[in-house]
């Protein structure tokens, strides 16, 4: 398979269109066949459920290329349960979570010259997401449904090293309790839009959400969880309903205990608490890690001990130890990697 003559170091995180993606309609309460096709357009009638009422949830996960020459991809049955558990808030009919993985593969196959060389920093990052495409306009779920995967290739997250981020606690909220906070929704991203446009223009990376009831409490960003490193080496993590279960962070996780011998808690995290964590980062598919130097509460700095120059030392074993497991340096614990080619 010749590869696409790509700028893979050089890539940024915008959508490239890649020769194939994957279709499945759902009518009369099943799903069809599905197939790969080569069409990047849809058309849809006007009054579609996913246009007036939003009725639209997605997945992200990445496939690359290891040590070894494998093209793999990193958990995608946690991908497919978390896409189950979104399509059943919306109201939409679940795509069978063994046909989402196979789905997955299929696409990524078909687009092998699409995946970027091992060293190259770059991967191909896969987005499946599904949609009411029916006409309604009474407010009610659709009757049928569309679910799609693209693929496009994605340049290394961090160019020139992870620069630690100033981020501020924000003043608007990202999930409501007993809301969809916890669903991979594109309603969750749209009402977000408005905060870190806002966070953009005052000079921050990212906005921190707190739980809206108490305003007390840590949830996460726009798109990452938090991980704390306490002084004394525990890794501390928000637990909430509110938030998205990021998969990154489940096997950061587990990393901290089974490969670092961390203790981790999982718990309610307060703002008031936070300046005396020793590291901060934020984590989700695209970055693993994102660390954080910096969180201004309204006029308040916390600055964490790591500083502004490098990830913290104990981010940074997280982060090594997670990406060797993902690049086949290390050996990964059963059923996390998964070999496409
Ligand atoms: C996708 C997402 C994350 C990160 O999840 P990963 O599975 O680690 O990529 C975190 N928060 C929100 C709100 C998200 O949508």
């Amino acid at each position: 398979m010749e590869k696409k003559q790509l700028d893979w170091s050089n890539l940024g995180f915008g959508y490239i269109q890649t020769d194939a993606r994957f279709v499945s309609n759902y009518k009369n309460g099943a799903w069809d066949e599905g197939a790969v096709v080569t069409d990047a357009n849809i058309v849809l009638n006007e009054c579609a459920g996913v246009f007036q009422y939003a009725q639209t949830i997605f997945e992200g996960l990445k496939a690359y290329t290891t040590e070894d020459g494998r093209i793999v991809c990193f958990r995608p049955d946690l991908n497919a349960s978390r896409m189950a558990d979104s399509a059943k808030r919306l109201e939409m009919p679940v795509f069978p979570e063994e046909r989402f993985i196979d789905a997955v593969i299929e696409v990524v196959k078909a687009n092998a010259a699409y995946v970027p060389p091992f060293g190259s920093g770059a991967t191909l990052y896969i987005r499946p997401y599904m949609m009411g495409t029916n006409p309604v306009i009474g407010v009610k779920p659709a009757d049928e449904y569309m679910f799609r995967i693209f693929v496009t290739p994605v340049g290394p997250y961090f160019k020139g090293g992870a620069k630690p981020l100033t981020i501020k606690v924000s003043d608007f909220d990202r999930a409501a309790p007993h809301g969809t906070g916890h669903i991979k929704a594109g309603l969750n991203y749209a009402m977000s839009l408005h905060a870190i446009v806002t966070a953009h223009e005052e000079g921050y990376a990212e906005n921190m959400y707190l739980d809206p009831q108490t305003r007390t409490k840590v949830e996460e960003t726009g798109g990452a969880n938090f991980i704390f490193i306490t002084k004394d080496n525990k890794l501390v993590t928000p637990k909430s309903d509110s938030i998205l279960p990021s998969i990154t962070r489940r096997s950061l996780v587990y990393v901290a205990q089974h490969y670092l011998n961390m203790e981790v808690e999982e718990r309610e995290v307060l703002l008031e608490e936070v300046k005396d964590f020793a590291e901060c980062g934020l984590c989700g598919t695209a970055a693993v890690i994102s660390p954080v130097g910096r969180i201004v509460d309204h006029g308040k700095e916390i600055c964490l001990p790591s500083g502004m120059d490098e990830m913290g030392p104990v981010t940074k074993k997280l982060y090594d130890t997670l990406t060797g497991i993902q690049m086949g340096k290390l050996e990964a614990p059963e059923g996390w990697i998964k070999t496409i080619l």
